[in-house]
């Protein structure tokens, strides 16, 4: 996948799904964890989301705290931008 086509409207392929059980549903967020039992402070783990489990998958893993930050799917691959971050919070 070439998140620069997906990004100037290309109608290319996406093949990242839905994190969610039994979901195929195409994914337009990135939710970023960690989990400070198994992996070092700096690493994160990212699971997809479709807009309908977005905030279910968020729920999910604040419940645990296991949350981190939740973005959008096409400005995940900056992940050093904290101004994206930012946003997204805010957003919500
Ligand atoms: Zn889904």
């Amino acid at each position: 996948m070439n998140l620069i086509d997906m990004l100037s409207g290309q109608d290319v392929p996406v093949e990242t799904v839905c994190s969610r059980k039994g979901c195929r549903t195409a994914a337009t967020t990135a939710l970023l964890w960690n989990n400070p039992k198994i992996h070092t402070p700096e690493r994160r783990k990212t699971w997809l989301a479709c807009d309908e489990h977005a905030q279910w998958l968020e729920d999910y893993l604040r419940s645990r705290d296991l949350w981190r930050e939740t973005r959008p799917l096409s400005e995940a691959a900056s992940a050093d931008d904290g101004a994206v971050a930012g946003n997204v919070r805010d957003a919500l």
